[in-house]
């Protein structure tokens, strides 16, 4: 199994500019109580990476409760939504409005250049080395233009398609590319996929299994799935844990673990090609919280590493969490068999 290391020069500010990010949460606080919270119509749930059902409390966030698996360590929302109440909401609450028009435009650039091209190239090197030929090209729920343009762009493929409901066919412009309208669970297509990407989808579906055996129905034999995922092996989360900011409800309802995604896979019966941790921000995270707020309990050592003055230091420990998969960020490549 592939495990790749990169670096660029990224910074958090650029892809999270912080006002607009404050208002996306406080959004996001006040539809979660509009949607989920008022009904109560949210059910508990195992260990969604390995079935256990040995889980403790880990932290509460914005009303809703993060479980951490005993036996995998992944941290997961429970009691949580269903898949449909979850559709809804990223169809219809403003703060889903507020990111499509306001937020992801504002960062676009920078995402583009330093997140979405790089990932597009991953993608187009990888196929052409896994499923040369690969003709059939489907993504689900991608809720960003810039990964859009791309799979337009990716003529190597005769058919792209997405398979997304909260598009709007105003928003696509001239852009020439199918969609298909409905939930990924209500998708016609079967056995005729050669490649799909869901980006950070993994993260926020109710039922992962559900997911993966659709993924399995819609994929021809042989043919490959790119995901990307927040994980909760990696660094920033590991010391900030119920202090790391960017962990919330429902974007994050799944937050697994190096090994939880592991056993999801398997239990697919999907072969791992690559499971990468490509993250180049996470000591960046760490140091961010402890400028904003210097009392938060840190680890000894972790404060030292923050004290050193040569960057580059902190830049070889980025790339050692790379190395070992312990980076916050992963990306994935699995095959079904
Ligand atoms: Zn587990």
């Amino acid at each position: 199994m592939k495990n790749i290391v990169v670096f660029d020069e990224v910074k958090e500010v650029d892809l999270k500019p912080s006002g607009l990010l404050r208002k996306y949460v406080e959004l996001t606080k006040e539809d979660l109580k509009k949607f989920f919270l008022k009904e109560k119509k949210l059910e508990e749930c195992l260990c969604p990476a390995c079935h256990s059902n040995r889980q403790a409390k880990a932290f509460a966030r914005f009303g809703l409760e993060y479980q951490e698996c005993l036996s995998c360590h992944s941290l997961f929302i429970s009691p949580r939504p269903d898949d449909a109440a979850l559709n809804e909401f990223y169809v219809k609450a403003p703060s889903r409005i507020f990111w499509r028009e306001e937020l992801s435009r504002v960062t676009k650039q920078k995402r583009d250049e330093k997140i979405i091209k790089p990932r597009f190239q991953w993608i187009l090197e990888s196929a052409q080395e896994y499923f040369p030929g690969a003709q059939d090209f489907a993504d689900v729920n991608t809720n960003q233009l810039g990964i859009i343009e791309e799979i337009a762009g990716a003529e190597n493929f005769r058919r792209r398609t997405l398979i997304n409901p909260f598009l709007k066919k105003e928003e696509l412009n001239s852009i020439a590319i199918e969609v298909l309208e409905g939930p990924w669970w209500e998708t016609p297509l079967k056995n005729e996929v050669d490649v799909m990407s869901l980006f950070e989808m993994i993260d926020r579906v109710a039922h992962p299994d559900g997911l993966l055996r659709k993924v399995g129905q819609i994929l021809r034999p042989g043919g490959l799935v790119f995901m990307t995922a927040i994980t909760a092996s990696g660094f920033d989360v590991q010391v900030l844990w119920e202090r790391a900011e960017n962990l919330y409800p429902p974007d994050r309802l799944n937050i697994f673990t190096v090994e939880g995604l592991r056993t999801l896979f398997e239990r697919h019966g999907f072969e791992c090609l690559e499971l990468s941790t490509p993250g180049v921000l996470d000591v960046d995270i760490v140091a961010k919280a402890f400028k904003d707020d210097p009392q938060i309990p840190l680890p000894r050592f972790v404060r030292y590493l923050l004290s050193q003055k040569d960057p580059q230091i902190k830049k070889a420990f980025q790339e050692f969490l790379q190395a070992n998969r312990m980076s916050s960020y992963a990306r994935i490549l699995l095959r079904k068999k």
